[in-house]
C-alpha cells in the first residue's frame, strides 16, 4: 500500500518537504497533514480546551519545556508514575504476576469500583489497561518476568484526577482476574 507524500500543510499551506510533516486521520480515513509548527499549535489548543491527558500532549509537555503548561503536566505524569508503581508493588509482584505466568490465556478481565480492568500478554509483556465507567482510561506495561520493578506508562486518557483515582482504585481492589477471550490487541 503506498501513499502519495503530501506537499504542503492543510492548516497554514507551508511546503512539507524540508519540515517533515504529521497527520490526523478521522474515523473514515481521511488524513489532514500539518506542518510541525501547527502540529504544536494543535496540540497545546487541544489541551488548553480539554484540560485532558494523553499520549500526545504529556509527550509535548515532555519535549518542550517551555510550553506554558509543561510544568504541571509533567508534575501529573510523575505523580501518576508513582501510582502505577504502587499498583505494580501492591498488585503485580505479590498476586498477578505469578496468576498470568500460570496461566495458558493471553486477555484477562476483573471489575473494579465503577470500571474494569484488563490484563493482555504479548511478546514477554503484559499490557494493563483500566477503564472507568465515564469514559477516562489508562494503559500500563511490564516485563512478565522481571524481578525489578519494570512498569510504566504505555497510553492515557482522562484528567490527573480521574487517573489517579483509577489507580487507586485498581491497586485497593482485591483483583479477581479471570481468563476473557474478548481482551487483545483490539481494545
Ligand atoms: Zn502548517
Amino acid at each position: 500500500m503506498s501513499e502519495k507524500t503530501p506537499e504542503s500543510c492543510d492548516r497554514c499551506g507551508n511546503f512539507l518537504a524540508d519540515s517533515g510533516y504529521f497527520f490526523l486521520e478521522d474515523k473514515d480515513g481521511n488524513k489532514e497533514y500539518m506542518c510541525p509548527t501547527c502540529r504544536r499549535k494543535h496540540i497545546e489548543d487541544w489541551y488548553e480546551e480539554q484540560r485532558q491527558l494523553n499520549s500526545a500532549v504529556t509527550m509535548h509537555a515532555a519535549i518542550h519545556r517551555d510550553w506554558e503548561h509543561a510544568d504541571e503536566i509533567n508534575q501529573a505524569v510523575e505523580e501518576i508514575m508513582t501510582a502505577i508503581k504502587k499498583f505494580e508493588e501492591r498488585q503485580w509482584f505479590p498476586k498477578l504476576k505469578d496468576y498470568y505466568n500460570e496461566s495458558t490465556s493471553r486477555g484477562h478481565k476483573d471489575l473494579i469500583p465503577a470500571g474494569k480492568i484488563m490484563m493482555w500478554g504479548c511478546a514477554g509483556r503484559v499490557m494493563f489497561t483500566i477503564e472507568d465507567s465515564g469514559g477516562s482510561w489508562i494503559s500500563t506495561m511490564v516485563s512478565d518476568d522481571d524481578k525489578t520493578s519494570t512498569m510504566g506508562l504505555h497510553a492515557l486518557y482522562g484528567t490527573k484526577e480521574e487517573i489517579l483515582s483509577l489507580l487507586d482504585r485498581a491497586t485497593k481492589t482485591i483483583l479477581d482476574f479471570h481468563p476473557d477471550e474478548e481482551v487483545g490487541i483490539g481494545l
